[in-house]
């Protein structure tokens, strides 16, 4: 079983990258994408972790933005790490996801929500991506409320009055850093109309110029309707077609090989990479 897109506490994942590939293993996954959000820097303990005869692709969920503000996911699997401009964008972001924190730490502190930045960066794993779900965790300390969800659907959604965005490069910008650091750009659930804002059909065809490889089409956050509108679109491009779960350990009730890619949409879409990075040992 092969999925595509996972996360760790290297970002808003519970478990540390070894649990997750062990989970991922137990869990009867073949080829496990371990993919944070901006963040390479749990790839080396999930390296680390591995058994004999699993497959990894290494990558990362780069948040974007259009150029009229529509947030987008892009997965970069099988790049190469040290290409200097991507290290330096996924920086950027990650370094602008702390000021962001504090804008909504204070628009919660004027509504009277008491929390503090402090107490937010106390719920981060060492080198940790900075997000939402740090802050949500945070509240839940606090014992105000109990679930990642229940904080998301009062206080933090994309609609919130308390939501602060963050910097982060366009969709096209994500696709071109990722191809040329030699890895292949995959679109997370573009069509998840229910968090926020979605993309046109019209808008892919940007994307496929700029080099987009796939779709993540099956995904808990698509509908059925959605999932057939995105089917139609990578057929018109020749896109690979993937599924995945979006597992975040206890973050989410995702769990690992609820979506799946089949083999054959796998075998396209590594063949557009500059070269075979799949770790196995
Ligand atoms: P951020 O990247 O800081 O804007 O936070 C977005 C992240 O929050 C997403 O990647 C999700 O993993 C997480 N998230 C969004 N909605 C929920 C939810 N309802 N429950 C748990 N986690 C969520
Ligand atoms: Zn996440
Ligand atoms: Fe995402
Ligand atoms: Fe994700």
């Amino acid at each position: 079983m092969i999925d595509l897109h996972t996360h760790s506490n290297a970002s808003d994942g519970t478990d540390t990258p070894t649990e997750l590939v062990k989970n991922a293993h137990a869990a009867g996954i073949t080829t496990l994408a371990i993919t944070d959000h901006d963040t390479t820097s749990g790839w080396r303990e999930a390296i680390s972790a591995l058994p004999t005869g699993m497959n990894l692709v290494l990558g990362s969920e780069i948040s974007c933005q259009t150029e009229d503000g529509i947030s987008v996911h892009m997965l970069g699997l099988l790049f190469d790490e040290s290409n200097q401009a991507l290290r330096e964008e996924l920086a950027k972001t990650r370094e602008n996801r702390v000021t962001r924190m504090g804008r909504m730490v204070a628009r919660l502190n004027e509504a009277g929500i008491e929390i503090t930045l402090e107490e937010v960066l106390a719920q981060l794993s060492d080198g940790a991506t900075l997000g939402r779900p740090h802050l949500a965790d945070a509240l839940i300390a606090r014992g105000t409320m109990k679930t990642r969800d229940e904080v998301f659907t009062a206080l933090l959604h994309n609609k919130s009055k308390y939501y602060v965005s963050h910097y982060s490069p366009t969709p096209v910008n994500a696709i071109k850093l990722i191809k040329s650091a030699g890895g292949v750009a995959v679109i997370a659930h573009a069509y998840a109309s229910h968090r926020g804002r979605i993309i046109t059909a019209e808008m892919f065809s940007d994307l496929v110029n700029a080099g987009l490889d796939g779709i993540e089409v099956d995904h808990r956050d698509h509908s059925e309707t959605e999932r057939a509108s995105l089917l139609r679109i990578a057929y018109e491009y020749d896109l690979a077609i993937t599924g995945a779960s979006d597992y975040h350990g206890n973050g989410k009730l995702n769990q690992l090989g609820e979506n799946s890619t089949r083999p054959e949409q796998w075998e396209k879409l590594e063949a557009r990479a500059d070269q075979r990075r799949v770790v196995r040992i």
